[in-house]
């Protein structure tokens, strides 16, 4: 029996058999043994060191925006590392921000003191963890470029040892939707961002302009279950010289009409899947293989996904050995 006191007594929620579609925007998923809800950097620590000492195999999630989880839940335990108030200091033009902030109050206390570097995020869901990750990003900006440094717990899955480890930018590969730590087990606890001084009210216009632009194309999660961007952008190739949307090809490719079980593709953007009445995970991962086999047959391009599996799948590759694929 786990004594959980040390937990709680740091105020970390613990949900036993917590339901995984509560934690992600997909509101799909089964359930996982244990839950442990994290809000700042010191309770995110407590807890991994808690899970090392009574060696508690977890995974860790943010506000599980780019995840679509199985149906049949999974057999790890998840921290969830995600803030109901923006945790920032301040520094000159950093900011030191905890990996649990939401990306949408970050962007909005830098608009707030006058900084600028952070607007391209405007309304993009998740976490500065999350976003890190996936170097999240839109209309050409990523959160990458104004990362300076990034503060880990880094961790080893042969080997648990603990260790608070900073990392420079220069030292991060970050790439289009892309960093290295897609494929480390590194857990980012804060990150500082490097910003440039700038006007309150340009900052400000420039943020609603860009809501407005996501609302005429993207869904509202909260009305549309979902997770963004399926797949990533098509890279360039010799014949285009930039990157195209991968939406463009799926509704060249027929893929607005199509669906599976309750999994939908979004009316006005052919890269999203939504949830609608009874939908399954299962219904999505199926959905997402007949659309990027329809790209395949129309233009013999292999649709690379954006949006993260967590657990098992029917139909799923053989090779997958982990939780996250
Ligand atoms: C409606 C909608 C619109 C979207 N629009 C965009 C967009 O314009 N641009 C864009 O780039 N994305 C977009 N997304 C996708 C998503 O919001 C981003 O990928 C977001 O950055 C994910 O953050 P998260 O906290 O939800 O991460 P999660 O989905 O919880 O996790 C994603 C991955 O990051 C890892 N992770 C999360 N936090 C940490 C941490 N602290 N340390 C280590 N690993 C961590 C997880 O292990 C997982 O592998 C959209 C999603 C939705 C629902």
């Amino acid at each position: 029996m786990l004594d959980l006191t040390v937990l709680k007594n740091l105020d970390v929620a613990v949900v036993h058999e917590a339901s995984l579609s509560d934690f992600t925007t997909f509101r799909l998923g089964g359930k996982c043994p244990l839950l442990f809800a994290c809000q700042t950097p010191g309770q995110l620590i407590s807890t991994v060191q808690f899970c090392f000492r009574e060696n508690i195999q977890f995974i860790l999630i943010g506000s599980g925006s780019n995840l679509v989880v199985s149906d049949l839940g999974i057999d790890c335990s998840v921290i969830r590392y995600e803030s109901d108030k923006p945790l920032i200091e301040r520094e000159g033009n950093d900011l030191v921000v905890s990996g649990s902030t939401l990306l949408d109050d970050l962007v909005k206390y830098a608009i707030d003191n006058e900084l600028e570097g952070l607007n391209g995020m405007s309304g993009i869901p998740g976490t500065v963890g999350g976003a890190v990750v996936g170097n999240a990003g839109a209309f050409g900006k990523q959160i990458g470029d104004v990362v300076k440094s990034v503060r880990t717990i880094c961790r080893d899955s042969a080997k648990p040892v603990f260790a608070i480890v900073d990392i420079l930018a220069r030292d991060i590969p970050f790439s289009y939707r892309h960093s290295m730590f897609k494929e480390t087990d590194a857990i980012i606890v804060s990150v500082r961002f490097s910003l440039r001084p700038s006007d309150k009210l340009p900052l400000k216009k420039e943020h609603d302009e860009i809501l407005a632009l996501r609302r005429e194309k993207h869904p509202d999660w909260r009305i549309y279950p979902c997770a963004g961007s399926f797949f990533r952008n098509v890279e360039p190739t010799s014949k285009a010289g930039r990157r195209e949307a991968a939406g463009w090809f799926l509704e060249q490719a027929g893929a607005k009409k199509l669906r599976s079980g309750g999994a939908r593709v979004f009316d006005r953007h052919a890269n999203i899947i939504y949830k609608s009445q009874g939908c399954r995970a299962q219904d999505v991962f199926d959905l997402s293989r007949t659309m990027a086999r329809l790209v395949k047959d129309k233009f013999n391009i292999d649709l690379i996904r954006e949006v993260r599996f967590v657990g098992k799948f029917d139909g799923m590759p053989k090779k997958i050995k982990s939780v996250f694929w």
